[in-house]
């Protein structure tokens, strides 16, 4: 049996990655879709082969909880946009899978654990580099400590960004971006290390562009600290270009470059190129939470790893507030 999944905001990611990608999946499809433009929607439904009946508004999520052919409501709203959607999903009794980062904030991130919880509906976060061939040669190395603990990281993730939209904007993004792409770097770090770090340190660079980024950061740089003493020195910036992780053990080393795509990652180790076949992210991703609902499994992906990590971008904040200053993991 396939899970209908309804994908919420049918914007960027939507319409470029998600549903092409449930075109690909195995044990899901897309059968409904929540989105502001109605006539968007009918034309998805068209697309996708739907009822126009399960086209629904943000302001009508609460129908769905009478959509047998909705399993799965997938949130790839705006960030401080999660919980409401998050939420609604949860009450109309269905699993949620939430884009990252999971919110703007760990307590809106606990609203969204609470909610999920008392619906006892599952979550998900869209953590795409988990089902990566690339990304799991790393967790492996980690796994079998075939070289010993990764020590020494250095990851960086950015882009020039030109349109005006709301990643730019503290109240739809909940800051600049180290919530939409550093995030992927403190993932990284956590993965290498195996662990949570307990500090961090940051610093934020002059604006070269502060009429565009009026209340978040353009640029910041931060050390993470793990428990072992690993230590990951970290890049992310909305005026530059950086797509790059690599890690360092006495045994020997691995490096991505680029590392955070949705395809095309390359990478390699002390002992040679890494020469893997390209999967298609999301698809993997969405099968698999799939999976976990047919199964009754729990996601590897879930809110807690979602939570954890909105601590640490907290963590990295207070530090750059606090003039790069030593902030504990909380
Ligand atoms: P986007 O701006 O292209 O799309 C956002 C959608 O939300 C639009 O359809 C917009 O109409 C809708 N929306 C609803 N209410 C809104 C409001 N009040 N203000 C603004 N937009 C509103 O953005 P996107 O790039 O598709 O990102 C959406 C989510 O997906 C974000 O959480 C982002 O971090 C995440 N994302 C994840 C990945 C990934 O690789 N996992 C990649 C891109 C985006």
């Amino acid at each position: 049996k396939k899970l209908g999944v309804a994908l919420v905001g049918l914007g960027m990611y939507s319409t470029g990655q998600l549903g092409p990608a449930l075109k690909q999946t195995k044990h899901c499809r897309l059968s409904a879709v929540v989105t502001g433009s109605p006539e968007k929607g009918r034309q998805w439904a068209r697309d996708y082969g739907f009822p126009e009946s399960s086209v629904y508004g943000y302001d009508t999520m609460g129908r769905l909880a009478d959509n047998k052919d909705v399993d799965i409501v997938y949130v790839v709203t705006p960030p401080a946009l999660h919980a409401r959607d998050c939420i609604a999903a949860a009450k109309a009794g269905k699993h949620v899978l939430c884009e990252k980062p999971m919110e703007v904030s760990t307590a809106q991130c606990d609203v969204i654990i609470n909610a999920c919880k008392a619906a006892g509906v599952k979550l998900s976060i869209g953590y795409r580099l988990h089902f990566d061939p690339f990304h799991e040669e790393l967790r492996k190395l980690v796994r079998s400590q075939e070289f010993g603990p990764f020590m020494t990281m250095t990851g960086g993730f950015a882009f020039s960004m030109q349109k005006a939209q709301w990643r730019a904007e503290k109240a739809l993004a909940g800051g600049g971006p180290l919530m939409d792409l550093g995030i992927y770097v403190v993932q990284e770090a956590c993965m290498a290390a195996g662990a949570t770090p307990v500090a961090a340190t940051a610093t934020v660079h002059p604006k070269k562009r502060p009429e565009f980024f009026k209340d978040v950061e353009e640029s910041i740089s931060w050390t993470l600290e793990f428990p072992n003493g690993a230590k990951c020195e970290s890049f992310t910036s909305y005026d530059a270009g950086r797509n790059d992780f690599r890690a360092e053990a006495k045994g020997g080393w691995f490096e991505l470059k680029p590392a955070f795509n949705y395809g095309g990652i390359a990478g390699a180790t002390s002992r040679g190129p890494l020469v893997i076949a390209g999967v298609n992210q999301q698809a993997l991703q969405m099968d698999d939470f799939a999976l976990c609902v047919l199964n009754g499994q729990e996601s590897r992906v879930g809110g807690a790893m979602g939570r954890r990590d909105m601590a640490i971008v907290e963590a990295i904040y207070a530090s750059a507030a606090g003039g790069g200053k030593r902030v504990e993991v909380r």
